[in-house]
C-alpha cells in the first residue's frame, strides 16, 4: 500500500475525478494525520451514474439470474486475493484492528457468495397453484448508503443483493472510509460487471441523496446509518415512493440473569462490545444484571475491560485501536461527563487517552440515572452501563425502555425464561448465551426507531424485487411451462 491514496468515483464503467476538481482529506484516526483524497461527485457526475444505471437496466434484468450470480460469485473469489490489501487499507482508514478488518473482508465475502449462489434459486417463478405463478422482477435502479463502521460487510451486501437481483445499483460510500468500495467495486469490475450496473460515488451526502432520491429512475433506497438521517432520507424517498429498505442505530440490552455463566457471559458482552471501538449498531450498550449476582458480574466485567489492550490498530498486540473520528470522541466525552454529573460512577476508563489518534477508554458506568442521556442516545462507542434487576417484569421493561428495538441478548439457561424473553423482547435479532447475530443467509433488520425492511438472506435479495402476479384462465401443469421450471415456492 502506498503512502498517500487517491481514491476515485466509479460511473459508467470508468473510474473518474469529480466533476468539480475537488476532493475530501481522509485522516487516518490512529495519528490524526492525513494519509489521501477523496474525489468529490458533482450533480453532473451523479446524472451520469443515474444515466448509465438507467441505461443498463433492461439487458442486466433481462440476463438470467444465474449468470448474474456467477458473476457475483466470481468477484468474491477476487475479493478473496485482495482481501489482504483490503483489510489493511480499512484498517488504516477507520481504526479497527487489523484482526478486525481480516475477520470483516471474510464476512463481505460470505454475502458476495451467498448471494451469487442463491441469484437463481431467488428468481426463479413461485406458483402458487396450475393458474397462477408469481414471477419475481428487478425492481429497477438502486440508490445504497453505507456508513464507515462496517463498510466491507455492508458495502458487499447492499452491492451483492442488488446486482443477483438484477438491479443497477449506484453506492455513496461513507466518505470517511472509502477503500472498501473501492475494492469491491474493482473485483465486480475485474468479473466483468456492465458498464453502469454498479456505480461508486463520494462527496457531500445530503446533496449526494437528495440528488439521486429526486430523480424517478432511482426505484429503492437501502441507507444504513443514524435515525435521524434514515428518517429524512424516507421523506425524500416519499416524493417518488421509492421502496426503503432502513437499518438504522440500536441500543441493545443483554439481560444477565442468575443462573448464568458469569465469567463467560462478562467476557462474551466485553469481546462483541469492544470490536470495532463499540462502533457497531449491534453492540450491547445497557446491561442488566439478576441483583444477587450483580457484584460479582460487575467486578468480572470491569476485569475484562481492562484486560482489553487498547493501541495501534496495526500492532498484532491491539485489542482495540481508535475511534473513527473525533465526532465520536466528543461524543464519548459529551455522554460520560453527563451521566457523571447525575451521580453515575465510572467502574472502568472514562476518559480519552492522552496520545495522538482518537483513542477512548473501554468505559463501565454504574448507578446511571434513569434520564441520563447515555441510556437514550446511542452511545456507538466503548460505554457500557450496568444496573441490576430484581424480577423478570423489571428487565424487561428495561430492556424494552428506548426507542430503539434492533439487537437484544441474554444469558440463561432456562426453557422458561428464554420462552418468556425470545416474545417479550421488542427487537429485530435475539442471541441467547452469546452475542454474534448477523450472517449472509439470515434476514437482519430492526423494529422501532431502528428502520425496517430486511438485509441479508433470501427476504434481503427480495427487497430488491417485484414480484409480479401472473393469472391465467386455463391450468397449466407447474412445471411444465418454462417459466415454472425449476420455481420453488417459499425459497
Ligand atoms: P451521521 O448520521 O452523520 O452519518 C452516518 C452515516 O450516514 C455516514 O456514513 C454519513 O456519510 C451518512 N450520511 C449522513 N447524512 C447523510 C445523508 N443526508 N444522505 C446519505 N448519507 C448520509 O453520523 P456519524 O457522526 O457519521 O455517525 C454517528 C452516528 O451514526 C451514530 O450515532 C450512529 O447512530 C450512526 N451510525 C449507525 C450505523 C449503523 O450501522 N446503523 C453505522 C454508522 C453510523
Amino acid at each position: 500500500m502506498s503512502d498517500t491514496m487517491n481514491y476515485k468515483l466509479f460511473i459508467d464503467g470508468a473510474w473518474r475525478s469529480g466533476g468539480s476538481g475537488d476532493d475530501l482529506a481522509l485522516i487516518n484516526p490512529a495519528t490524526e494525520q492525513e494519509f489521501g483524497r477523496v474525489a468529490i461527485a458533482s450533480p453532473a457526475d451523479l446524472d451520469d451514474a443515474l444515466k448509465s444505471a438507467q441505461n443498463s437496466f433492461l439487458q442486466w434484468s433481462n440476463t438470467p439470474a444465474e449468470a448474474r450470480g456467477k458473476l457475483v460469485g466470481r468477484a468474491a473469489r477476487i475479493m478473496k486475493e485482495k482481501s489482504e490489501a483490503a483489510a489493511a487499507a480499512l484498517s488504516r482508514e477507520q481504526g479497527k484492528t487489523l484482526a478486525e478488518a481480516k475477520g470483516e473482508y471474510a464476512r463481505a465475502i460470505e454475502m458476495l457468495e451467498w448471494n451469487g449462489a442463491c441469484a437463481g434459486e431467488l428468481s426463479a417463478p413461485l406458483p402458487i397453484d396450475q393458474k397462477r405463478v408469481i414471477v419475481p422482477e428487478a425492481i429497477g435502479v438502486v440508490a445504497a448508503f453505507t456508513p464507515w463502521n462496517y463498510p466491507a460487510v455492508l458495502n458487499a451486501r447492499k452491492l451483492a443483493a442488488g446486482i443477483a437481483a438484477g438491479c443497477p445499483v449506484i453506492l455513496k460510500a461513507a466518505e470517511e472510509t472509502p477503500s472498501a468500495g473501492v475494492y469491491i467495486v474493482e473485483a465486480l469490475q475485474e468479473a466483468g460487471i456492465p458498464p453502469g450496473v454498479v456505480s461508486l460515488v463520494f462527496g457531500d451526502p445530503p446533496m449526494i441523496s437528495e440528488h439521486l432520491l429526486r430523480s424517478p429512475i432511482i426505484r429503492a433506497l437501502s441507507f444504513t446509518g443514524s435515525t435521524p438521517v434514515g428518517k429524512q432520507l424516507a421523506k425524500i424517498a416519499a416524493n417518488n415512493l421509492q421502496r426503503c429498505v432502513l437499518e438504522l442505530g440500536g441500543h441493545s440490552p443483554v439481560v444477565v440473569f442468575e443462573d448464568a455463566d458469569i465469567a463467560q457471559a462478562a467476557s462474551a458482552i466485553s469481546d462483541y462490545k469492544f470490536e470495532c471501538a463499540g462502533q457497531s449498531c449491534n453492540a450491547p450498550s445497557r446491561i442488566l444484571v439478576a441483583r444477587p449476582i450483580y457484584e460479582c458480574f460487575l467486578a468480572e466485567l470491569v476485569r475484562a475491560a481492562e484486560k482489553i489492550r487498547v493501541g495501534r490498530p496495526d500492532d498484532p498486540e491491539t485489542d482495540m485501536g481508535p475511534m473513527a473520528n473525533a465526532r465520536r470522541i466528543a461524543a464519548m466525552e459529551r455522554l460520560t461527563k453527563e451521566a457523571v454529573d447525575r451521580g453515575a460512577r465510572v467502574e472502568a476508563g472514562g476518559k480519552r487517552i492522552d496520545r495522538p489518534g482518537f483513542y477512548w477508554e473501554p468505559t463501565i458506568l454504574s448507578n446511571v440515572h434513569p434520564e441520563s442521556q447515555v441510556l437514550h442516545e446511542e452511545p456507538f462507542g466503548p460505554i457500557l452501563t450496568v444496573a441490576p434487576f430484581t424480577t423478570i417484569d423489571e428487565a424487561i421493561e428495561e430492556a424494552n425502555a428506548t426507542e430503539y428495538g434492533l439487537a437484544s441478548y441474554f444469558f440463561t439457561e432456562s426453557p422458561e425464561i428464554q420462552t418468556r424473553m425470545i416474545r417479550s423482547l421488542s427487537a429485530g435479532a435475539i442471541s441467547i448465551n452469546h452475542l454474534k447475530g448477523v450472517s449472509a443467509d439470515a434476514p437482519n433488520a430492526g423494529v422501532k426507531q431502528s428502520g425496517y425492511g430486511y438485509e441479508g438472506g433470501a427476504e434481503g435479495l427480495r427487497a430488491f424485487q417485484n414480484l409480479k402476479l401472473v393469472n391465467r384462465t386455463k391450468a397449466v401443469a407447474v412445471g411444465s411451462c418454462a417459466q415454472c421450471l425449476g420455481a420453488r415456492r417459499g425459497s
